[in-house]
């Protein structure tokens, strides 16, 4: 059995045998001293091997020594004891080596102390051998799992929505198509029969599945469907975007949290998304210490006090048109003038949460223009039950509402907006056949990693990202 490096570390120096496994970080030799770094990923901290040749090492560990340079994989075998150099508590007596695999010096790309980010995009196959995207993975891994046990804990079921969908759930056409069709045959084909290109039109009856199917944008109509029958649920999986933003913030592939709830109105709603946060942030700060410093030292000063604080403060709740009231006080302040039945921007965000109520705050109630079909209408005609809840330093973290459950109502609404009813027959059905007030919210799962981890680009915090034309790997 292999023992993981966090679990040596964990261990009282007593002079025991272990056995380590992993990729060497750095080399270094002096007369009859050779210190190695060495890294398995399973956590931050590298454990130093020490070969002291006044002590006698074998002509194979010799050989091995001197194939090992930075990059190498290896198995070693000595003592664990108390370290006497400064920088380690623990190091290993090293006995004997084996290089698995050697990593050529002149070629291997990892051989600085620090790479900048783009670069490491390029080489996103190893990038995760540097301490930044080691963090970066084991911080995903924690909070994932974090998701689930929140849910869990709290009687929800986890369902699995469909990746491939024939309805687009926010009516933004932002989709990625999903087709079997040859289009360049289509192509030759239209211009053999001389089809007039006015008219002509692809023939989905012919492609895979009798129709237009897309990647999903959102889970949440299908989830809907299992909130109405095991009342708590969510759905927790990747969703797809075809919308050509090219900022820091946006993925083409991302995944998303997706809870629904029955018998659950806007203020349960809320209450949930708070206790959800604070749930992910507190996690962040215990189960994920190590990680945690080292991006507060790293990559972001003042990362963990800004957690702190949130985990801390309750969260301001206003409605849409209070905020935009107070962001009409201080109008010159914005690039983009706030006004009512605006999208808040992030400016606008940050200043609420940064400067009026220096905490995270949950905007309600917005125009009805300005949101999906789906939500539930206020008695005013002009607001939906709508929240957004915002946290300093990010802006938007949880997109959400109460559902629109009466049919009638959902129907007009479907009907203003131009929507076709018989593509959602069975969305309505829920309000046909024993509707019940339901709620629920989105989270995209790598805009809480941005925040946890500090890093500044959401293409840092997902293995393979996908942003328009780029999908390498
Ligand atoms: P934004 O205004 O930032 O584009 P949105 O209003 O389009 O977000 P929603 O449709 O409400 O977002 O999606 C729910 C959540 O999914 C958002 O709160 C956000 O965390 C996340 N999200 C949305 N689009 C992306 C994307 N392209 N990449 C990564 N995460 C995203
Ligand atoms: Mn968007």
């Amino acid at each position: 059995m292999i023992t993981l490096i966090k679990d040596i570390l964990s261990q009282k120096p007593e002079g025991q045998e272990v056995t380590v496994c992993g990729w060497v970080r750095t080399k270094r030799e002096t007369k009859n001293l050779i210190f190695m770094q060495v890294n398995d990923g399973s956590c931050l901290a590298s454990i130093q091997l020490t070969f002291d040749r006044d002590k006698g090492i074998d002509a194979e560990t010799e050989k091995a020594l001197s194939k090992i340079t930075t990059g190498a994989s290896v198995r070693a075998v000595g003592t664990l004891i108390a370290s006497p150099g400064s920088g380690q508590a623990l190091e290993v007596a090293a006995k004997t080596i084996t290089v698995y695999g050697e990593a050529s010096a002149e070629t291997y790309p990892l051989q600085k102390k620090r790479h900048s980010f783009e670069f490491l995009r390029e080489i996103a196959h190893l990038r995760a051998r540097t301490n930044t995207f080691g963090a970066v993975a084991r911080m995903r891994n924690q909070m994932a799992f974090a998701v689930h046990n929140f849910f869990q804990e709290r009687g929800f079921q986890y369902v699995h929505t469909p990746l491939i969908t024939a309805s687009d759930c926010e009516g933004a056409g932002e989709m990625f198509q999903v087709t079997t069709l040859d289009m360049q045959e289509m192509v030759r084909k239209a211009l053999r029969d001389k089809m007039d290109p006015a008219t002509y039109t692809l023939d989905y009856k012919q492609d895979f599945f009798d129709k237009a199917a897309y990647l999903t944008v959102s889970g949440q109509l299908e989830i809907e469907t299992y909130a109405t029958a095991l009342s708590r649920v969510y759905t927790f999986g990747p969703t797809f975007r075809a919308e050509n933003s090219n900022t820091t913030r946006h993925l083409s592939e991302f995944w998303m949290i997706e809870p629904e709830m029955s018998f659950f109105e806007l203020e349960d709603n809320m209450e949930l998304a708070e206790s959800f946060v604070v749930y992910l942030l507190k996690w962040a700060l215990t189960h994920c210490r190590a990680d945690l410093e080292f991006f507060n030292a790293q990559i972001k000063p003042g990362l963990i006090e800004m957690l702190e604080h949130v985990v801390q403060t309750p969260f301001t709740r206003i409605t849409y048109t209070e905020a935009v009231k107070e962001l009409e006080k201080r109008s010159d302040a914005f690039e983009f003038k706030p006004y009512w039945g605006c999208d808040l921007q992030s400016e606008h965000e940050k200043y609420l949460t940064e400067e009026v109520f220096k905490g995270p705050v949950i905007v309600t109630d917005y125009p009805k223009e300005i949101k999906a079909f789906y939500m539930k209408q206020n008695a005013d005609g002009k607001t939906v039950r709508a929240m957004d809840v915002l946290v300093p330093g990010l802006g938007e973290i949880i997109g959400g509402s109460e559902r629109e459950d009466n049919l009638a109502a959902l129907e007009k609404r479907m009907t203003e907006l131009g929507l076709d009813m018989k593509n959602y027959w069975w969305y309505l059905d829920l309000r046909r056949y024993g509707t019940v007030p339901h709620s629920g919210f989105g989270l995209g799962f790598e805009r809480l990693l941005l925040y946890v981890t500090g890093m500044a680009n959401i293409r840092d915090v997902i293995p393979y990202p996908r942003t328009p034309k780029s999908a390498e790997f």
